[in-house]
């Protein structure tokens, strides 16, 4: 799979890249809805690097990120669209160039694509999902990449504007290659992602205070909520090699529940060995439930949620939407789409233990 990196991306692309941030002065730079750390964490790196160059940056989400993200440097200057519409309607109209990050479609923004597509600005995409299906000026798409803040970090550097990467942007980049490898446990046995951090901590980020701050700061009502998936949502479907784990908007509600508190939560069954596929179903209101899948291996889940569920992401990592359901018929329904994928487990898994695995 392509990776683009400094060394390797085209020269044609990177002076194309360079004249279209210099013939700029209004930016728009936009990410995907539900935003995460390597969206809101590429966005503002981009911003972080225009605004040295003097340009106008506007960063627009089309929902709040979560509060954790929120510490990021300059996130609170964000433009939440869902918040602010009119505003956000503005800023694109006005706009003279857009970036779209960490996206490969315009139904990622959501209610803002009807005002991207409305606008004549120049677009550039930077991504690293894979089948970009996006209309732009400028395409840079590398699914082998762990994180559109590595890509973007490669782009900067190819395009000789690391100067300009001032300790705010490094540690925004650091944020999303943190958050979309999940603090260095999987996609990232590539060497070159090490190399990219000791420069970045040669730009001064703290990346002990970074993780501590997005990823190790919790509620205790968030601390129940997940504890109370795990021990009453859970559902280990031994002979299929997986877990599936819910919450309800009963439950939701009990606990407090604000955006962010379950990120991480589906990727805990798979530390039970001999599975290799998690399900977390989020019932965000009655009727409406996110679907976040996580997998080990080859056992491709974005193919599955992107079949299924309307959505879509990475191998081991993807998400989707069911409209119209009950818990209970989405849970079923998750079974038989499980089930009926069961010929993509690999042979000779070790058996799924509901007790302890040791005994
Ligand atoms: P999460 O489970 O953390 O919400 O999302 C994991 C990955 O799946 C992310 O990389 C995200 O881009 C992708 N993803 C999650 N939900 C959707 C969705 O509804 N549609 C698409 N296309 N991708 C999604
Ligand atoms: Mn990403």
């Amino acid at each position: 799979m392509n990776r683009i990196t400094s060394q390797n991306a085209d020269p044609a692309d990177i002076r194309k890249l360079k004249s279209m941030i210099e013939g700029s002065n209004r930016v728009v730079v936009l990410c995907h809805q539900a935003p995460d750390g390597d969206a809101v964490g590429s966005s503002l790196a981009l911003a972080n690097i225009l605004s040295n160059l003097g340009k106008h940056v506007c960063v627009i989400t089309p929902d709040a990120p979560q509060k954790s993200l929120m510490k990021l440097p300059h996130a609170r200057e964000i433009l939440v669209a869902s918040h602010k519409t009119e505003a956000a309607q503005y800023f694109i109209s006005a706009a003279d160039l857009i970036v779209l990050l960490d996206l490969n479609d315009l139904r990622r923004i959501d209610r803002v694509a009807p005002l991207v597509e409305a606008s004549a600005a120049p677009r550039i995409v930077i991504d690293h999902h894979e089948g970009p299906d996006i209309r732009c000026d400028l395409m840079f798409s590398s699914p082998a990449s762990s994180s559109t803040c590595e890509l973007l970090y490669e782009l900067i550097e190819a395009a000789g504007l690391m100067e300009h990467l001032d300790t705010e942007g490094a540690t925004d980049i650091y944020c999303g290659m943190m958050t979309d490898t999940g603090n260095f446990s999987y996609n990232s046995n590539n060497p070159r992602l090490y190399h990219i951090i000791a420069s970045l901590l040669e730009k001064g980020i703290d990346k002990d205070d970074i993780y501590k701050k997005v990823w190790n700061v919790s509620s205790a009502s968030r601390l129940r909520l997940c504890g109370h998936a795990l021990s009453s949502n859970m559902e280990l479907m031994s002979d299929l090699h997986g877990a599936i784990l819910w919450l309800g908007s009963d439950d939701l509600k009990t606990h407090g529940y604000v955006r962010g508190d379950t990120e991480g939560l589906v990727n805990q069954p798979l530390a039970i060995p001999g599975v290799v596929w998690s399900v977390f179903l989020r019932e965000d209101e009655p009727g409406f439930i996110k679907v976040s899948m996580r997998s080990q291996g080859d056992f491709a889940v974005n193919e599955i949620c992107h079949t299924c569920f309307g959505g879509g992401g990475h191998v081991n990592a993807a998400g989707g939407e069911i409209h119209n359901s009950t818990l209970t018929d989405a849970i079923k329904k998750i079974k038989e789409v499980m089930s009926l994928n069961r010929h993509l487990l690999p042979a000779d898994l070790p058996r799924v233990n509901d007790n302890n695995y040791q005994k």
